[in-house]
């Protein structure tokens, strides 16, 4: 196990933060990425927390991405939303096109929000719980750069395509599942390449395609989705969704454009919020999601999804975070170099 260093969320937040905006962030920009990362160590989502602060930093450096983008919104029917990123990373984006979106959904039933020219290198489930909070269905699906192959295939084509959907609950947070359509989201691939630790079957193939364990091998090769063609399906739809529909353009777009400087490659975004009380049963709609959350629980071994973030978010004050250490010298070496 490697040694870490505890700190708590508030000295996280002013250490990622500081580091935003010592490297190019303004201070709008900084606070949206900020909140994003806490939010992910605060659930204990190692993958999306400080350990992508790098990544955004070395975009930033390279001039890939604008520490200081406008996003803009605009609308293009009743209840589609459209957000130009201005070259952004997403959280700023998203902060402009919630309130909207949530508006629209209240008065329209359903609407919709397209995300164009904006940097996602997050956990969806952030967004797509501040929407749920509101009492709105939501769902959200971003595509990113090729890294895995269609089912049969060997050759990276979409990206690690997560889907989100949150549920709004009579009591407490909304049910936020969010997932990667590939086998392993790749965040958790480099965590295993860092850790020097084995794959399970079936996350990758090697560059020559054959089906590997090495975590090194298969970044360099390519990942699998999940559930064979099952999953390469949902990757397909969340190309059509987020890269299509939108016009942020296809994983395979954004990787021929990306200068792989470590950080996110560019791309589109969409999400739907959906008012329960806008449909067929405005009474029941709630009692029935209760009523099958309790059905599942009753099984032993059944747990819902999201509940493991939501039990960790409890945990996580009295304990603080832990981080690598060599993560945190890396990012107290990034904040020097800056000056
Ligand atoms: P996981 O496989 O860890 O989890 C997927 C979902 O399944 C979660 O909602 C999780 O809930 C739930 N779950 C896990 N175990 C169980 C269980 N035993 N019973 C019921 N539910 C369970 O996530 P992934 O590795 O697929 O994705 C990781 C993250 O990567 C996502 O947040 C995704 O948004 C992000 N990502 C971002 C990309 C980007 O371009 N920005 C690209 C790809 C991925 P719980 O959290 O409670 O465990």
């Amino acid at each position: 196990m490697s040694e870490t260093v505890t700190l708590s969320l508030e000295d996280c937040d002013a250490l990622v933060f500081e580091t935003l905006l010592q490297n190019g962030c303004d201070q709008a920009n900084a606070r949206a990425v900020t909140d994003t990362i806490v939010a992910a160590e605060r659930d204990r989502c190692a993958s999306h927390g400080v350990f992508r602060l790098p990544g955004y930093v070395a975009s930033l450096r390279s001039g890939k991405v604008k520490g200081d983008a406008r996003p803009r919104i605009s609308q293009t029917a009743p209840s589609v939303l459209r957000v130009d990123g201005d070259g952004g990373f997403a959280p700023l984006a998203l902060a402009v096109g919630r309130e909207p979106l949530i508006e629209r959904a209240r008065d329209q039933g359903i609407a919709a929000l397209s995300l164009v020219d904006i940097y996602h290198f997050a956990a969806l489930w952030v967004e797509v719980e501040a929407v749920a909070r509101e009492g709105l269905a939501a769902f959200a699906w971003t595509a990113a750069a090729p890294m895995v192959a269609p089912a049969g295939g060997v050759k990276p084509l979409f990206g690690t395509n997560p889907m989100s959907f949150g549920w709004p609950r009579a009591d407490g947070p909304p049910m936020v599942f969010d997932q990667a359509s590939a086998a392993m989201a790749r965040g958790d691939i480099m965590i295993h390449a860092r850790n020097g630790t084995p794959l399970p079957e079936g996350v990758g193939v090697d560059p020559g395609g054959a089906p590997s364990n090495d975590p090194d091998a298969v970044l360099a090769g390519a990942q699998l989705p999940f559930g064979g063609y099952k999953g390469s399906a949902i990757a397909m739809m969340v190309e059509l969704l987020a890269g299509a529909l939108t016009g942020g353009g296809l994983s395979k777009e954004a990787g021929d454009r990306d200068i792989n400087d470590g950080g996110p490659p560019s791309g589109g975004e969409l999400m739907i919020a959906i008012d329960p009380n806008k449909f067929g049963d405005p009474d029941g709609w709630r009692a029935r999601g209760e009523s099958l959350f309790a059905e599942m629980l009753k099984q032993e071994g059944v747990r819902l999804p999201g509940d493991g973030r939501l039990k960790n978010r409890l945990e996580t004050p009295t304990d603080g975070i832990e981080i690598p250490v060599a993560l945190f010298d890396q990012i107290r070496a990034l904040r020097e170099i800056a000056g």
